[in-house]
């Protein structure tokens, strides 16, 4: 079985030297459309930046997510630094932020100058627990920042409650989670700001980097296109000489910190107008055949997935797994071993809890009370995926494991 590499797909996406599977870069590789899309604003497009490419992106990702205002920007950690500026976040504030995540969800709020209050997880979802949440709320709280991690969305209507009845701001990281709802409604449209993410490693990419603010309220997002972009407010007042003014349209509608240039420029625009048109596609694809690995491995009893509540749609952007080796006494570092020396499946860690990290206890978020994340992140562990994965990928996978299993339980 170890001789024969695997192939990803038609162009070997998902193959590594010295591994049979592998993780690709990339989900899904770019249509003819989308290709001829760019080009077009290449060639034909005199506006390469801030043009009708973002405004009709703009209208359109707030059209599939059910969004009252959507601003698009170069990536989601300033989607997040917007949102962290118009939540007020001043030295000293707390912000509950989930410890299972990516660092990105947390560096935006400590470098507003906010204490970060870590949340523990959820033990079937795997997202941030309302209930923790509720736990760590002192007077200091300002805000809750919820992480649909993998793609899961977290708990919203309960965590919706609990801001409402502290009065906190809530801030959706959404940057894995596109195209997840509960009961229909899209995630990023249920706290005051969602922030998505279109990184080349996400379910959809603009060229590599690209983002999305959803903003609920019409008075913050009267402030966004300011403080996107260095506080310019555009030429449409009156004017008695249209030559007149120029720069003098630099100016902000609220004081106290300075703007930025969180600008995407036109093709990424373009791109991700087109590339929305397929998505949905894209994430049934992922979660179908996530559903086929699951139900591979549904009578491995060492092997679980998070528990997926009724009415969520969980869009599968990264695959983790937990193991529970305890009765043989083996873990989840023996178990990769084998998957990765002996089976050639690129297995992974990933989102380590945040506080493990030297930068964030460098920078004084070393703190943390968190004890489900501790008792189950490590022997949690990420499987190869991409979006059109060949079901003999998946039973290899699943094979594999399968026998790394009974290896380890002789
Ligand atoms: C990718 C990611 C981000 C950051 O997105 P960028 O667009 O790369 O800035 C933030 N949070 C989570 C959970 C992510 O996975």
């Amino acid at each position: 079985m170890a001789d024969k590499v695997l192939k990803g797909d038609a162009s070997g996406r998902g193959q590594v030297e010295g591994f049979r599977v592998s993780i690709p870069a990339r989900q899904h590789p770019y249509t003819e459309e989308e290709i001829a899309t760019v080009v077009d604003v290449m060639r034909n497009c005199e506006c390469q930046t801030q043009g009708p490419k973002l405004a009709q992106f703009q209208k359109d990702f707030a059209e599939f997510t059910g969004a009252n205002h959507a601003f698009a920007v170069d990536n989601a950690t300033n989607a997040l630094s917007l949102a962290a500026t118009l939540c007020g976040i001043q030295e000293g504030d707390e912000v509950i932020i989930s410890a299972y995540t990516f660092c990105a969800s947390a560096i935006p709020f400590g470098k507003a100058g906010a204490k970060i209050v870590w949340g523990d997880i959820d033990p079937e979802t795997w997202t941030i627990d309302p209930k923790d949440i509720e736990r760590k709320i002192t007077p200091k709280t300002k805000a809750i920042v919820a992480v649909h991690l993998l793609g899961m969305p977290a708990n919203m209507p309960e965590i919706m409650k609990i801001a409402k009845a502290h009065n906190l701001k809530v801030v959706e990281d959404c940057a894995q989670a596109l195209d997840a709802r509960i009961n229909g409604q899209h995630v990023g449209t249920f706290g005051d700001y969602g922030c998505f993410s279109f990184h080349g490693a996400k379910t959809m990419t603009t060229l590599g980097e690209g983002g999305v603010l959803l903003v609920k309220s019409d008075d913050d997002a009267k402030l966004v296109p300011g403080i996107r972009h260095n506080g310019c407010t555009g030429f449409n007042y009156p004017r008695e000489r249209y030559w007149v003014p120029a720069m003098s349209n630099v100016d902000l509608d609220i004081e106290g910190f300075w703007p930025n240039n969180f600008c995407i420029g036109e093709a990424q625009c373009a791109l991700g107008s087109v590339s929305l048109k397929s998505l949905k596609k894209n994430t049934d694809t992922i979660i179908a055949t996530n559903e086929r690995l699951r139900e591979l491995l549904k009578d491995v009893p060492e092997i679980s997935f998070n528990k997926i509540p009724e009415g969520y749609r969980h869009v599968r952007h990264q695959w983790i797994q937990h193991f529970d080796g305890s009765a043989f006494g083996k873990d989840r570092n023996d178990l990769l071993d084998l998957m990765t020396g002996k089976y050639g499946i690129r297995c992974i860690t990933q989102y380590y809890p945040l506080y493990r990290y030297p930068l964030f206890q460098k920078l004084g978020a070393g703190e943390f009370d968190c004890p489900v994340l501790e008792s189950w992140w490590d022997n949690s562990f990420s499987v190869p995926m991409w979006c059109g994965m060949p079901d003999e990928v998946l039973v290899t996978i699943a094979d594999s494991l399968k026998a790394a299993i009974a290896d380890l339980k002789k």
